[in-house]
């Protein structure tokens, strides 16, 4: 990394300059001390600019369209004069040791329009797990000026979860099946989505996707009818065709939260979350890096693996050990 100053970060990202704006990703995802006094200076340093987007989470398995379907809707969006940034949270590569999102060129046309900024997954093993940092990325391309900020994952383990709590719409991109292979979407996502879009409307599989619609439509009114029930829309993110109506759904949502007046009390609630999981990852990173803890540990990793001590007592003579109690 270039030696850039605060200053130079902070006037980059504030004037909107992509190449800026990547580093100053970096800053924040670097795990280097001295890089982590910078980024955290410098989102404080940015904070008042932040917070105007529209944060909107991406999911679905791999194979779905999200690539395909953010660089139709990034398309759509800056034409319509918005400034869309794409980020990305991979739990593959914690997973699998591979990147599902990452290692494909992905979303050429939107890399190079002058309204959008696309950044790719983060390097594997950032420190502290995954999505740690997206939160700070946000952060920064709303400084940045993007008004629409698009978080991507995979459904794979926690991820969706993990996504779902930092962004304002959650909208899930779902295949055209049918029965039980269309239940296969895990009823804690159901719990969570704003909007669902059926992918992959076109050709043959046209009739499927509206069958797929009026069945997810249907578990969703029983699993969440009210006033605020989620959407079900079909699209052909590489046609092109609906995308203006899974987008409205979006609206429809974000007029939703806006009129309730329920966005700062979520907001508020992410950003507790925000606290504690940053509280949990730095403490677990101090106990690693503690010299007396760091002696006991092959002893203790042993016993635990043989299952000769309980783990949960492994971990608090550890914590013991720590606190220097
Ligand atoms: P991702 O893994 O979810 O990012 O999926 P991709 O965007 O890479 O798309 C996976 C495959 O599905 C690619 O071959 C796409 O061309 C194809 N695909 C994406 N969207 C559509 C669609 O709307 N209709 C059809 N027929 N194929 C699509």
């Amino acid at each position: 990394m270039t030696q850039l100053t605060l200053d130079d970060y902070e006037n980059g990202v504030r004037r909107g300059d992509r190449a800026l704006l990547g580093q100053a990703i970096s800053l924040v995802e670097s795990s280097r001390p001295e890089h982590r006094d910078l980024a955290l200076e410098l989102l404080a340093r940015l904070l008042p600019a932040t917070g105007n987007s529209w944060r909107v989470g991406i999911s679905g398995v791999p194979g779905v369209g999200k690539s395909t379907f953010i660089e139709a809707l990034g398309g759509t969006l800056t034409a319509a004069g918005h400034r869309v940034a794409v980020l990305a949270v991979d739990p593959s590569s914690q997973i699998s040791g591979g990147s599902i999102l990452g290692d494909k060129t992905r979303m050429n046309a939107l890399s190079t329009n002058p309204a959008a900024f696309v950044r790719p997954s983060p390097s594997r093993g950032v420190l502290g797990g995954v999505g740690l940092h997206t939160r700070e990325a946000i952060l920064l391309c709303e400084a940045a000026g993007y008004d629409i900020v698009l978080v991507e994952t995979v459904g794979v383990g926690q991820s969706e979860l993990l996504v779902s709590e930092m962004v304002d719409t959650f909208l899930l991109l779902a295949l055209p099946l049918a029965g039980d292979e269309l239940q296969g979407i895990k009823r804690g996502i159901l719990e969570v989505v704003d909007v669902v879009a059926v992918n992959k409307s076109d050709g043959e599989f046209t009739d499927a996707a509206k069958n797929a619609r009026q069945e997810l439509q249907a578990a969703l009114h029983i699993l969440r009818g009210g006033d605020n029930e989620p959407g079900v829309a079909c699209c052909s993110a590489l046609h092109g065709d609906g995308i203006e109506d899974v987008w409205a759904l979006v609206a429809k949502h974000r007029e939703h939260v806006e009129r309730s007046g329920t966005l700062a009390a979520t907001r508020g609630q992410q950003q507790l979350h925000w606290l504690w999981s940053q509280i949990e990852a730095q403490l677990a990173i101090a106990v690693r890096a503690d010299a007396k803890v760091a002696a006991m540990l092959p002893e203790i990793e042993q016993q635990v693996r043989e299952l000769r001590c309980v783990p949960s007592q492994a971990a608090q003579r550890i914590l013991h050990t720590f606190l220097g109690l």
